[in-house]
C-alpha cells in the first residue's frame, strides 16, 4: 500500500526566526516539501533536510506566484504522492493567513492535516516595540482587523462599531488603507486625539515605529515612507509605550 502524505499548515512566526515554536520547528526538520510564503523568514529553511524540496509560493501584493486554488491544489498533490509537507505561513496561519481556506481543501479531500500555531505579527510586533495591547486601565479589549478594503466580495471590517465597541484595534494590511480607515473611524465618532503606532517590519532588525494621533498619523506615515509589512495600533495602550519608554530613557539617564 502506498504511504499516506500528510499536510502541517504551520505558523512561521512574526519575521525573527527565533520566535517560531518547537512544534513548527519540528514539522521544518521532518519535512519532504516546504511551500513558503513572502512574509517567512527565509533562514527558518536552513532547517529543512538539504534533500527537501522548497517550493515559494508568495502573493506580493499585485504579483502571485500561485494563485490560493494552484497551492490547495499542489498541497493535495503532494500530499497523495506520499509527502510530508509543511505549508509555512507568516505569523499565524489562522490570522488572517488562509490557513483556513487550504484546510478546507484538505478536508474535502480527507487529507490528514494538522495546524501548527504560530506567534501571529501583531503579538511579536507589539513585544518588540514594547507596546502592551491589553493594559490595566487602558484596554481591556483587542481586536484584529483587515484593513483591506471590501473588493468584491470580501467583507469590510465594521468601522461604526470597532470605533467605540474595543479599545485596542491592530490592524492587518492597513498602511495602504491608512487615510480611508482614519477617515471611516474619524467619521464614527473616535478622537482624532486617539493615540497610534504603525509597526513596520516588526521583530526584524528593520523594525520602525511611528507613533502620533489619529489626526497627524497619515502625514507622519506618508513622510516617514512607511510601507509593508506594517501593523497600525490605535487606541490608548500606545501610551503605556511611551510611559515605558519614558521610564527606561530616564534610568539610562540616572545610571549613565
Ligand atoms: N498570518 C499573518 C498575517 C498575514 S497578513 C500573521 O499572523 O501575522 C499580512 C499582514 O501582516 C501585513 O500586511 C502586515 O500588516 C502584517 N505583518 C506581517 N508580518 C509583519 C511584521 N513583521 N511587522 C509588521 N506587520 C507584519
Amino acid at each position: 500500500m502506498r504511504k499516506e502524505g500528510e499536510v502541517a499548515i504551520v505558523g512561521a512566526g512574526p519575521g525573527d526566526p527565533d520566535l517560531i515554536t518547537l512544534k513548527a520547528l519540528k514539522k521544518i526538520q521532518a519535512a519532504d516539501v516546504i511551500l513558503y510564503d513572502r512574509l517567512v523568514n527565509v533562514e527558518l529553511l536552513e532547517y529543512a533536510r538539504s534533500d527537501a524540496r522548497r517550493i515559494y509560493v508568495g502573493k506580493a501584493p499585485g504579483r502571485h506566484s500561485m494563485t490560493q486554488s494552484q497551492i490547495n491544489e499542489k498541497l493535495i498533490q503532494l500530499a497523495r504522492e506520499g509527502k510530508r509537507v509543511v505549508r509555512l505561513k507568516g505569523g499565524d496561519p489562522f490570522i488572517f493567513g488562509r490557513g483556513g481556506e487550504e484546510a478546507i481543501a484538505l478536508a474535502e479531500k480527507g487529507i490528514p492535516y494538522e495546524i501548527v500555531p504560530g506567534i501571529t505579527s501583531s503579538i511579536g510586533a507589539a513585544a518588540s516595540a514594547r507596546l502592551p495591547l491589553t493594559h490595566r486601565g487602558m484596554s481591556v479589549s483587542v481586536a484584529f482587523v483587515t484593513g483591506r478594503r471590501c473588493r468584491g466580495q470580501e467583507e469590510s471590517p465594521r468601522w461604526d462599531l470597532l470605533a467605540h465597541s474595543v479599545e485596542t484595534l491592530v490592524i492587518y494590511m492597513g498602511v495602504g488603507e491608512m487615510a480611508f480607515i482614519r477617515e471611516e473611524l474619524l467619521r464614527n465618532g473616535k478622537s482624532p486625539e486617539t493615540p497610534v503606532a504603525v509597526i513596520e517590519r516588526g521583530t526584524t532588525p528593520g523594525q520602525r515605529v511611528v507613533t502620533g494621533t489619529l489626526s497627524n498619523i497619515g502625514r507622519l506615515a506618508e513622510t516617514m515612507k512607511l510601507s509593508n509589512p506594517a501593523l497600525i495600533v490605535i487606541g490608548e495602550a500606545v501610551r503605556a509605550r511611551e510611559h515605558l519608554l519614558r521610564l527606561e530613557a530616564e534610568a539610562m539617564e540616572r545610571i549613565g
